[in-house]
């Protein structure tokens, strides 16, 4: 059969595809363009693409016979879910693999944000570090202090396990509560999101990008945090309206941010790259050798069992409620 890949993906898991059907693969670390992914998909079986695709109406159009679409990525928000269902075509993810460095990530920016991380590299690479005093560079503390999580999935509650090494208090807000031994063993108490906000020091989102949670924090939720509050995004930038975070970042009511993802990726709101109490990394949440070749290997079983006619192992939440 006939497979199209829209990105990259490491030589062991393109010969392990290519042993089976005929490749044809976007070769470059630049997104595809619209037109290349048109005629790239044309009359495809299979189509394995990643986060930064926009897969619509238009492109499952130009593949009448297209039999999958393993997405290289847990979130899925970026494939148009409803058009694949009518036409019958299973979605995949890669759910799991990337929980731990997500989590890892999501931790990394708590702590850069906290304690001035980015800021003090900086200082020292510009040539400014010149003594130690008492008083310079302070930072906030860490340990003890309260974390607040938003969606208690996979990563929610792999960032609930980090913090117990720092001592902090975890409560969390999602759409499903979980059952009490799951809280009991994870050490974490549900609260309303309101609640949650007025009571964390540090906000961690982990939920997934759909109408529900679009601007799920926006100017209301970010008036409700503490002005020493810090917000992490490692989720999808839409969750959190940036416009919104750049003007409580700017007028005092959080302390801080630390973000892996943006709302336009990868493009930025107006004046966020000048907002100095904000962390901001490029999308790189499950970004290490072992994971990446993990996903790819992953989307590739979904891929490959789809062209087999079997089930494949990943399906997305939503083909899975058909
Ligand atoms: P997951 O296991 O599906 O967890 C998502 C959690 O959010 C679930 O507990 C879910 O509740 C909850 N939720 C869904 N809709 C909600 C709503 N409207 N209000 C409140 N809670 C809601 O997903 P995951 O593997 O942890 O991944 C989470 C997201 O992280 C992904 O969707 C992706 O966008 C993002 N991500 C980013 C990176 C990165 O590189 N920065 C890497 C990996 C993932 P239920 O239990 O009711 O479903």
């Amino acid at each position: 059969m006939r497979v199209f890949i829209t990105a990259r993906v490491p030589e062991e898991v393109l010969a392990r595809i290519t042993a089976e059907h005929e490749v044809e693969m976007h070769d470059e670390d630049q997104p595809i363009e619209r037109a290349r992914m048109l005629q790239g998909v044309a009359n495809k079986d299979g189509l394995l693409c990643t986060i930064t695709d926009r897969i619509d109406r238009q492109v499952l159009e130009r593949a009448p016979g297209l039999k999958v679409i393993a997405n290289n990525g847990v979130g899925i928000d970026h494939i148009d879910l409803e058009a694949a269902t009518a036409r019958k075509i299973p979605v995949t993810n890669t759910p799991g693999v990337l929980t731990d460095d997500t989590a890892d990530l999501a931790f990394a920016l708590i702590l850069a944000a906290a304690r001035r991380i980015a800021e003090g590299d900086a200082r020292i690479r510009e040539g400014k570090f010149k003594f130690w005093a008492p008083l310079q560079f302070l930072g906030w503390k860490v340990t003890g202090k309260t974390l607040g999580i938003v969606g208690m999935g996979r990563i929610g509650q792999a960032v609930a396990k980090r913090a117990r090494g720092f001592d902090m208090k975890v409560v969390y807000y999602s759409r499903s509560r979980l059952d009490p031994s799951q809280e009991k063993n994870l050490g974490v108490s549900y609260m309303s999101l309101d609640e949650l906000l007025k009571e964390a020091d540090f906000v961690s989102i982990h939920v997934p990008l759909s109408p529900a949670t679009r601007h799920l924090i926006g100017s209301r939720e970010l008036d409700i945090m503490k002005p020493s509050a810090c917000l992490i995004n490692t989720a999808r930038g839409a969750v959190v309206d940036e416009k919104a975070l750049v003007r409580a970042l700017t007028d005092g009511s959080i302390r801080s941010a630390g973000l892996d993802v943006y709302e336009d990726e990868p493009e930025l709101s107006p004046g966020l790259a000048n907002v100095k109490n904000v962390v901001l990394l490029p999308h790189v949440g499950s970004a290490t050798v072992e994971t990446r070749t993990k996903m790819a290997l992953m989307a590739a079983e979904n891929l490959l069992a789809a062209l087999r006619g079997e089930r494949p192992p990943q399906y997305s939440q939503s083909v899975n409620s058909e």
